[in-house]
């Protein structure tokens, strides 16, 4: 299993596992992208007046890019309460499906509803 996929799976599906400055730092880096990928100024400055957060803390979560983030909030949720997460791993190949969900591996294709 890839490292950065189980750190994706959490931040995603256990969002409400991240506390109040976590998940205003993921919505920041989030508004960002999207602020970054517009082409009008004056509206990527409304998206982060709006969705943006000058939380020193939470800003400094996202010090070292979003991968690092998502890895610091991932092993802090793993040791902390790790027994409200479920890794949904394929039974037969052991690879993480695609949400807690789900009852079909999208590497090997098993299918185990
Ligand atoms: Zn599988």
């Amino acid at each position: 299993m890839e490292k950065t996929d189980l750190e994706q799976y959490i931040v995603i599906h256990y969002h409400e596992l991240l506390t109040i400055e976590e998940k205003a730092a993921y919505k920041h880096h989030l508004t960002t992208l999207k602020a970054q990928n517009s082409e009008n100024t004056k509206y990527g400055e409304m998206l982060m007046n709006r969705w943006g957060t000058t939380n020193p803390e939470s800003l400094n979560l996202l010090v070292g890019g979003c991968d690092n983030f998502k890895n610091r909030v991932a092993t802090r949720i793993l040791s902390e309460v790790s027994d409200k997460v479920f890794i949904n791993n394929c039974p037969k190949c052991g690879e993480l499906a695609r949400t807690p969900k789900a009852k079909q591996c999208r590497f090997c294709g098993h299918d185990w509803h």
